[in-house]
């Protein structure tokens, strides 16, 4: 029947590629036509030569399209199962972006476990332009669907959420919020779209820090957006272009580079955590673990329904007889700081870092305690990783 392509082969075993594995390497713009490089080029290029009065090449000035920064979009838009896909310069700059599509009076609603910087957003910088902001609850899609009065235009809400790992029902939430006229936003950051694709699960927007796991290596600072549908990506893109805060073109390709891994590194990340999570349920020094793949967690069965994995992140609580301030600086492989979803297994103290801005009343209301120690587990070996926790527990026990 067809005739085999030269040294290819026959047309007809050509398959479409759909596999979530596959789409990270080969997914978005593939390589580079005009020199066969197998990689999208690095075009540190302000602007593009046009030949004539009104007629351009597609592009015509690198903050309102970049070719590198283009691959990096269509790469996460095709990832999320999106409409389109935008590169900004920092998760902070993708989540004010997609908060720049509604406007004074609007009401929107945030998850009280929401990023710090999420709350902060709304509290100090939208609300000085006329919107407003509540906090709900996002284990309780009911009492989500509650408080969606007719000024609310959007929720936002992430899964797992920090630091105790809750996991949110995307579906139920965003059944809730489109029943009342509302959008679903979620920040999918800790998952990413290898484990939990929100807008298959109902919602409308996703937002990211590459900056964590899609970056995957902690070398970069990069937000990415998603939108849904296309109406939202025609707002999102004229806000992106308006405002300016984009992906610079090399942070773009070390993005998508990135992000080729993002499958195998997950999946290291979640068999590493199920493991430490496994240890430090068995070792008195952990009075109290949560990881959402930990059977018997409370929200192990949700996470099964509506992702493919439970990620690296987990967190638990050092028990009375261990010196906090002496664990916290004698583990020796797994480093002391902010920020997450690296290659390299990270520790951080919320109550004194990432929370430490919440008041401790409210904190310990949130569940929140003193001696709460969070994890991001990396793909170093997991008996490294153990051996280290083992020995600093060691070194702080009574
Ligand atoms: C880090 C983080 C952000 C902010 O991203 P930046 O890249 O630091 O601006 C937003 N949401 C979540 C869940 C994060 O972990």
């Amino acid at each position: 029947m067809g005739r085999p392509r030269s040294g290819g082969a026959p047309a007809e075993t050509v398959t479409i590629m759909q596999r979530i594995e596959t789409k990270l390497i080969h997914g978005g713009a593939d390589g580079d036509e005009r020199t066969g490089a197998v990689n999208v080029p690095v075009y540190l290029t302000s602007t593009y030569r046009q030949s004539g009065l009104g007629e351009n090449s597609g592009y015509e000035y690198s903050r309102t399209g970049n070719p590198t920064r283009e691959a990096a979009e269509k790469l996460i838009a095709e990832l999320e199962g999106g409409a389109a896909g935008f590169g900004f310069a920092s998760g902070m700059a993708a989540i004010d972006a997609v908060l720049r599509l509604y406007g004074a009076g609007d009401k929107i609603l945030i998850a009280g476990n929401v990023y710090g910087g999420t709350f902060r957003i709304l509290d100090k910088v939208f609300s000085r332009f006329g919107m407003r902001y509540g906090v709900v609850d996002s284990s309780d899609p009911a009492s989500v669907g509650r408080a969606i009065s007719p000024d609310v235009k959007a929720v936002i809400l992430e899964s797992p959420a920090n630091p105790l790992m809750t996991v949110a029902d995307i579906r139920a939430i965003s059944e809730e919020a489109r029943a009342r006229g509302a959008q679903t936003i979620v920040d999918n950051t800790f998952m990413t779209p290898y484990l939990q694709r929100p807008l298959e699960l109902g919602a409308d927007i996703v937002v990211h820090s590459a900056t964590k796991y899609l970056g995957g290596h902690s070398d970069i600072v990069a937000g990415l957006a998603v939108a849904g549908d296309e109406e939202t990506a025609e707002k999102l893109r004229f806000i992106q272009n308006a405002t300016g805060g984009i992906l610079q073109p090399f942070d773009s390709f070390l993005l998508a580079r990135g992000i080729k891994t993002l499958g195998v590194r997950m999946d290291r990340h979640s068999e590493n955590a199920l493991r430490v999570a496994g240890f430090l349920s068995g070792h008195p020094a952990a009075a109290s673990v949560r990881y959402p793949g930990l059977e018997g967690d409370p929200g192990y069965e949700l996470n099964r329904r509506q992702a493919s994995g439970a990620g690296g992140m987990l967190s638990f609580e050092l028990g009375e007889g261990w010196d906090l301030r002496r664990f916290l600086s004698s583990t020796r492989l797994i480093a002391l700081a902010e920020s997450l979803g690296g290659v390299e297994s990270l520790m951080c103290y919320p109550a004194g870092m990432t929370h430490a801005s919440i008041p401790p009343g409210v904190r310990r209301e949130m569940g929140i305690s003193d001696r709460l120690v969070r994890l991001s587990v990396g793909i170093e070996h997991a008996d490294d990783i153990i051996g280290d926790l083992e020995a600093a527990f060691a070194a702080s026990g009574a």
